[in-house]
């Protein structure tokens, strides 16, 4: 459970960048198949077959549709396959009629390299496999095409073609690899940098790189949302008497109490050196003065273990304030210090919240 929080921080901003890649690519493809597309049909109508030509443009609209669409959903692969598979049967029609003056082949070799950039390792393999048999049975097949391609021509495409093929997968295969060791670096240091490593709790960075932000945009989430400010008590005196290693260890049983009386949605983490910061999502003030005050009560009377049947209690001091819809986070923030203040300045082992003003 206590786990839930760091599987919450990602790294968007690393596919991200990978998807503009792709994304990148296949606008260029698309550009310049809209452009050669319709230069084509408008110098050539009058001479091209009425199929012909209702083909050309029946892929010139899809291919604009598909942009459209993809720019309303983001639909990146549907979008890519669609119009990789597009390009794929013009290109073949070209091996077919020959293109102008037999030179339809040359006009295959994009195609690998587009497919893996924009679709990956796996599925670039299916077009690209589609498109090296079909020409591989217009070029060597039975005599179903228009056009004739000396034999010196096919093994010199085939050759070259293959090769084209097999460095564009290669440097796709290690670049997919590389990408993804570093996006699992990335992802590892971001949750350290917002990890205590003491008591493996989150830390006050991770409040406000990755909590903060969220309470304005997924307001409905959180809010009414109630802050915990915990300090131990005279923790420097503890320190003194047991040792500081000793003091470590402490902070190690007060978060395994926190994770006893916290639910595993609350959001916990060490805001400083003995210092820790609850957010109750959803729980106004009374449930959080409840809640803190439950907690108090169990830390004050937990044993924790010191030597052979020693053991020592703490106690901690607790400000509370709450986070409603339209109020600053940095204030709510500074209410609760000043109420953790209050509780120190009253002695200390209590809960101080706008409520215990009241009564
Ligand atoms: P108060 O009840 O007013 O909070 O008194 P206090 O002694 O707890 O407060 P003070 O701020 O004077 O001292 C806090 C102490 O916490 C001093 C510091 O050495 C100790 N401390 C801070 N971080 C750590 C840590 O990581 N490990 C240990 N062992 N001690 C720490
Ligand atoms: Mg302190
Ligand atoms: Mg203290």
């Amino acid at each position: 459970m206590e786990q839930n929080w760091l599987s919450a921080i990602t790294i968007n901003s690393v596919d991200t960048a990978d998807k503009q890649r792709r994304a990148f690519t296949l606008f260029t493809m698309a550009f310049f198949a809209i452009v050669l597309i319709t230069s084509l049909v408008l110098s050539n109508y009058h001479i091209y077959a009425m199929q012909l030509t209702v083909m050309l443009l029946v892929s010139d609209i899809t291919i604009v549709l598909c942009m459209l669409y993809y720019f309303r959903t983001g639909a990146l692969v549907l979008v890519t396959s669609i119009i990789l598979s597009i390009i794929l049967l013009l290109c073949m029609s070209l091996v077919y009629t020959g293109g102008k003056e037999n030179t339809a082949l040359y006009w295959l070799m994009f195609y690998p390299i587009v497919s893996y950039v924009t679709l990956g390792l796996r599925t670039g393999s299916i077009l690209v496999g589609s498109m090296y048999l079909s020409a591989l049975v217009l070029l060597l097949g039975p005599d179903i095409g228009q056009a004739r391609y000396g034999p010196v021509e096919m093994s010199r495409f085939l050759a070259s073609f293959t090769m084209v093929i097999l460095f564009s997968a290669i440097s796709e295969y290690f670049r997919q690899k590389s990408h993804q060791k570093i996006a699992d670096i990335t992802l590892i240091e971001k949750r350290d940098a917002l990890t205590d490593p003491l008591t493996g709790l989150a830390n006050r960075r991770y409040i406000y790189e990755h909590i903060q932000p969220r309470l304005e945009a997924e307001a409905a989430n959180y809010l009414p949302m109630s802050v915990l400010l915990i300090d131990l008590d005279n923790f420097k005196s503890l320190n003194d008497s047991y040792g500081h290693d000793f003091g470590d260890q402490v902070l190690i049983a007060f978060t395994a109490m926190l994770h006893d009386k916290l639910r595993g949605t609350d959001i916990k983490a060490r805001y400083g050196g003995e210092e820790f910061i609850i957010l109750l999502p959803k729980a106004g003030i009374q449930i959080a003065h409840a809640v803190a005050e439950k907690l108090r009560a169990y830390v004050a009377q937990k044993q924790i273990p010191y030597d052979v049947g020693q053991s020592v209690t703490i106690t901690c001091s607790i400000g509370i304030a709450s986070l409603e819809r339209g109020s600053q986070f940095s204030k709510t923030i500074k209410q609760a210090d000043d109420n953790l203040y209050k509780a120190k300045a009253k002695g200390r082992n209590l809960v101080v919240s706008e409520l215990s003003e009241i009564s």
